[in-house]
């Protein structure tokens, strides 16, 4: 099963994306996480893409494609992935449609998340990440919430692209280069369009049933 998990920053597609990839035993693949495990390290790479994400600006496409080309060609994804975050933009899309066609492994549906922007704003500037695994916590918009990471107990964080003029600048970068993507999917029939209001095990288990009844599943 190979997917992509669209929607615009801040609709839940990393934790369902994460939820949906252990109920299948296949690895998600966020580039998101890829790029800030790459600033974190202080790579070549994560110099590079940082001066693009602190300002909510997309990292330029040939970066990314090389990188979903390289982790979607390992072993781990033979039984397929979902992919969390890329595509971003048209030549993105274009670019994937024709590695995984070089490689007779055609994606089996493009799960398009939904909400309404004043929820999807809310989220993001509540939401908390551990800087140590990245786990993500949604917190109160008073700012209550969890203040450690469950996980390795280390104090919670807000990611640097959750305030609020760069959210603004997400969100209209998604508008703009992301939303045609639905466009793009669309037309090749692989859209299934998932509410993402609710509660995570509500949205979980309306994804499921969006997968349970993907062809030859
Ligand atoms: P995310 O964690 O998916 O919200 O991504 C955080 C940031 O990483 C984005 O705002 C971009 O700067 C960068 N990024 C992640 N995925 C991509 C992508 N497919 N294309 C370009 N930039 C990306």
């Amino acid at each position: 099963m190979r997917l992509v998990f669209l929607g615009p920053p801040g609709v839940g597609k990393g934790t369902q994306a994460t939820r949906a990839a252990a109920a299948h035993g296949i690895p998600q693949i966020s580039t998101g996480d890829i790029l800030r495990e790459a600033v974190r390290r202080g790579s070549e790479l994560g110099v590079k893409a940082g001066e693009y994400m602190d300002r909510g600006a997309l990292v330029p496409d040939e970066v990314v494609v090389g990188l979903v080309a390289e982790r979607t060609a390992r072993p781990d994804c033979v039984p397929g992935f979902i992919l969390d975050g890329f595509p971003r933009t048209v030549p993105q899309a274009q670019a994937l449609d024709v590695m995984l066609a070089s490689r007779g492994l055609p994606l089996s549906a493009v799960v398009t998340m939904v909400a309404p922007a004043e929820e999807i704003v809310r989220r993001l500037s509540s939401r908390r990440v551990c800087p140590g695994c990245g786990r993500v916590y949604a917190g109160n918009p008073d700012g209550s919430g969890p203040a450690a990471c469950e996980a390795d107990g280390q104090a919670l964080a807000q990611r640097s692209d959750d305030h609020p003029e760069v959210i603004r600048e997400r969100l209209k970068v998604y508008e703009v280069q992301t939303a045609p993507l639905i466009g793009h999917y669309g037309a090749l029939g692989l859209v299934r369009e998932v509410d993402g209001l609710g509660a995570v095990d509500e949205v979980a288990a309306r994804i499921g049933q969006v997968l349970a009844g993907l062809p030859g599943r």
